[in-house]
């Protein structure tokens, strides 16, 4: 154990902190990648006042990171110094009320959208393929087929890096492509959506049109983190799988990685040794298609941690 975790058990222990810490602890189940370095110190906080005192004790002495479902993350092989925290499933909790609903963080986007099927509420359907949390749909500014997280978000309940609870509504500014503007510094632990109601079959008939595109489009059951670039709309119409395959990319493969057959911007990771080479595959195919076609792709892909 070294110095920074000796302090910050005894530091917990003192302000009597709930929740499970864990240190060294390994990352690789909480991401899709399945591979993954370590949390220097791993907590997972009950509820909204015992992350709010963490924080607070932590103080601005350690980095903080956080971490959703892990579906759209590479946390590289050195793991990742200071706190991770990642929200517990009691962060899971979904409250009907008069004018909108209100969904913990850590629910699943999924879980959302049946339950909105279930109430007759409408507009959450396109959830029912994306597999994160709703936190890291908030902060991705999640969506797919046309409908974007950014279209049913009211405001949410979040702690900043220093334990102030604050609200975030949504503007004009929040949200843009597979972004959210909320400070970077901010854990989203509470969501307010809209709440429109809708009848039961016409939302099961759009449920059943987002999956059956998505098995048509996308690769099941593999190590993925999605889309792995973003479309370069900036630069053109092309949409990032078309510019991989006009590079000559569709088939290349590193030690393990390549893209998917069925998605030419899914990465598919079928080795266990390492995070950084899934990395090293991304960072080749953007330098290889700057080079063959000008163009830059970004990682949509957030990345975290140390060699
Ligand atoms: C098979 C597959 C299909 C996918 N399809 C889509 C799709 O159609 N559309 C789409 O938009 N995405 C898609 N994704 C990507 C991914 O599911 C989304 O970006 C999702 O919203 C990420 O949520 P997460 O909980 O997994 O977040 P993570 O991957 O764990 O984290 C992503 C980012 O969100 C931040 N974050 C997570 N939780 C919080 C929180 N509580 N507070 C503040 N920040 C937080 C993290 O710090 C990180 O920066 C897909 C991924 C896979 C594997």
């Amino acid at each position: 154990m070294n110095e920074n975790q000796r302090e910050f058990l005894e530091n917990c222990k003192k302000n009597n902190v709930i929740g499970k810490i864990q240190i060294n602890h390994n990352l690789s189940k909480y991401t899709w990648f399945g591979v993954a370095g370590n949390a220097e110190i791993f907590y997972m906080p009950p509820n909204i006042e015992e992350l709010a005192k963490v924080l607070e004790i932590n103080r601005d002495k350690l980095p903080v990171t956080v971490i959703g479902a892990g579906s759209n993350i590479i946390i590289r092989d050195g793991g990742i110094f200071g706190l991770v925290i990642k929200l517990g499933k009691e962060f899971s909790q979904i409250k009907l009320h008069n004018d909108c609903i209100e969904v913990g963080a850590a629910t699943y986007d999924r879980v959302l959208s049946n339950y909105c099927q279930k109430n007759e509420i409408g507009g959450m359907e396109f959830y029912f393929g994306i597999p994160g949390t709703l936190g890291g749909a908030v902060r991705m500014n999640a969506g797919c087929y046309n409908y974007e997280t950014k279209d049913v978000f009211i405001k949410a309940k979040c702690v900043d890096y220093r334990g102030q609870v604050s609200e975030i509504s949504n503007s004009k500014e929040l949200f843009s492509y597979r972004e959210s503007n909320i400070p970077q510094d901010m854990i989203i632990c509470d969501v307010y959506m809209q709440k429109k109601i809708a009848s039961k079959n016409a939302i099961s008939l759009k449920m059943k049109e987002v999956d059956d595109q998505r098995k048509k489009a996308q690769p099941q059951q593999i190590k993925t983190a999605g889309s792995t670039f973003k479309n370069p709309k900036d630069q053109t119409d092309k949409k990032a799988w078309e510019i991989i395959e006009e590079a000559g990319l569709k088939n290349f493969e590193l030690q393990g990685i390549y893209f998917s057959s069925k998605h030419s911007n899914f990465i598919v990771n079928n080795q266990t040794k390492s995070a950084n080479i899934i990395e090293d595959f991304g960072e080749y195919v953007r330098s290889d298609v700057k080079k063959k076609l000008g163009i830059s792709l970004n990682w949509e892909i957030k990345i975290f941690g140390e060699r």
